[in-house]
């Protein structure tokens, strides 16, 4: 908490103060931003630092390994979903981007399969990435390697995910009409670089 809190008070004596003209005008206005990025709660990963945008350029979706579920208008909480909704419906995004990641832990835990200490939540959620995974693991070429094997599934979930951006139906209609462009990157955690999948 002390870290944070330190933190806060350079926020203001800084960042605060070279932006706080933007601010107030996204406070006024409302926000407009250009893209929406899905990006792994990982803590290496902030978008805002990657793609060093202002307040109020990009609208953001963390979650575990950023994965996007299928379309599944039902009575579950679907958080990624829900804003999914209000980044394209209202603030008409033009762009959606998917940020995957070396070393993802949930790409790993994914890989390694079922560990016999299930969590409450973790489990069903990358079942999202199973596709993916089936791929990897499937696939002819496969390489041996474990590290080799969590690096292409980190791809291929990317992919996983691109897919079922399209299940959404308006996500699906706005990339048909050229009002919404999807795509995946991957970061490298160790040489800080950005590659489109
Ligand atoms: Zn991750």
């Amino acid at each position: 908490m002390k870290t944070l809190m330190a933190g806060y008070a350079r926020f203001r004596e800084g960042y605060w103060h070279r932006h706080q003209e933007i601010f107030a005008e996204l406070a006024l206005k409302g926000q407009a931003p250009g893209a929406l990025v899905i990006a792994c709660s990982d803590s290496r990963v902030s978008p805002e630092v990657i793609f060093d945008v202002a307040p109020g350029e990009i609208f953001v979706i963390r979650n575990v390994s950023n994965l996007v579920p299928p379309y599944a208008p039902d009575t579950g909480n679907h958080g990624t979903s829900a804003a999914l909704e209000f980044g394209v419906t209202a603030l008409k995004v033009r762009a959606i981007v998917i940020v995957g990641h070396s070393q993802c832990g949930g790409i790993r835990a994914l890989m390694t399969g079922p560990s016999g200490s299930h969590g409450d939540f973790i489990e069903s959620w990358m079942s999202i990435a199973h596709p993916a995974r089936a791929r990897v693991c499937d696939a002819p070429d496969a390489p041996g390697d474990f590290d080799a094997m969590c690096h292409q599934c980190e791809h291929e979930s990317i992919r996983v995910s691109l897919g079922n951006l399209l299940t959404f139906p308006w996500i699906k209609s706005r990339v048909d009409e050229g009002s919404l462009t999807l795509a995946g990157m991957h970061f490298n955690v160790q040489t800080g670089t950005l590659k489109e999948i």
